[in-house]
């Protein structure tokens, strides 16, 4: 039985090592998870622990500062992309659900885990149904992340989690970024803090998410677009060429 080529669902390296030093390769776009949903992601906030089955220490929902704090990375995240995030009441059936344990170790703030399952339909084709459950830790760091207004750690960490559900990778798992970028002043997915906490993605991060999401089709090009235009307006087929040209 023929087999559909699902390659092009997974996120791949460009070839350009600062781009590839926070590519997730081999995470499932949402871009391509399902033809009539693929441009909304869906997210929700748990009142029991998931996925159902796992063992969770202590479980806990976000507080209401961290659930506010991800509806404004997510809002941050839509013009970055071109996805449109959705909050659902649904989580056991939301793309990426959040919440709050005991996480066992004591240096891990946050942690962000995937889970996909291949869907084989009738006439052959596949989908990818990918599901990211995001957790805060509540014990060691509770203190800490119970403030999650932008210019804390607690909103850093968030806006690191939902890098991961991005398909943004840990610089220190990539090891490839050189070392005088590898903080968070250029990439909010660095261990390396710098003086301030960050509430915006990094010029690396917004990279790599064009990357990612203008290949799918899902923005178009990124800071390439003139918000305004001196001495005239150039038209569309103007633009084009600067376009294929740049
Ligand atoms: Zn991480």
């Amino acid at each position: 039985m023929a087999q559909t080529d699902l390659s092009a669902a997974y996120a791949s390296l460009s070839g350009d090592v600062l781009i590839d030093s926070l590519v997730w390769e081999g995470l499932p776009l949402w871009t391509e998870e399902s033809p009539s949903t693929g441009l909304t992601v869906t997210y929700g906030f748990m009142t029991t622990a998931l996925p159902a089955g796992e063992t969770v220490v202590d479980f806990a929902p976000l507080d209401l500062g961290q659930q506010a704090a991800v509806r404004l990375v997510y809002a941050t995240a839509e013009p970055l992309t071109g996805l449109h995030f959705v909050e659902t009441a649904d989580v056991s059936g939301a793309d990426v659900a959040f919440g709050t344990a005991d996480i066992a170790d004591p240096g891990t703030l946050a942690l962000t885990s995937t889970n996909e399952v291949l869907i084989a339909a009738d006439d052959g084709t596949t989908t990818i149904d990918r599901q990211d459950y995001v957790y805060l830790d509540n014990a060691e760091w509770g203190g800490t992340l119970a403030d999650a207004r932008p210019g804390t750690l607690g909103y850093e960490t968030i806006l690191h989690e939902i890098g991961h559900t991005l398909g943004l990778d840990d610089t220190a798992y990539t090891q490839t970024l050189p070392d005088i970028l590898d903080n968070t002043d250029y990439t909010v997915m660095s261990y390396n803090e710098t003086d301030t906490y960050k509430s915006m993605f990094g010029v690396l991060d917004m990279q790599t998410l064009q990357y990612l999401y203008a290949d799918s089709g899902s923005i178009v090009g990124f800071g390439v677009i003139p918000v305004m235009a001196w001495p005239g307006t150039p038209s569309s087929a103007a633009l084009g060429q600067t376009l294929a040209a740049g």
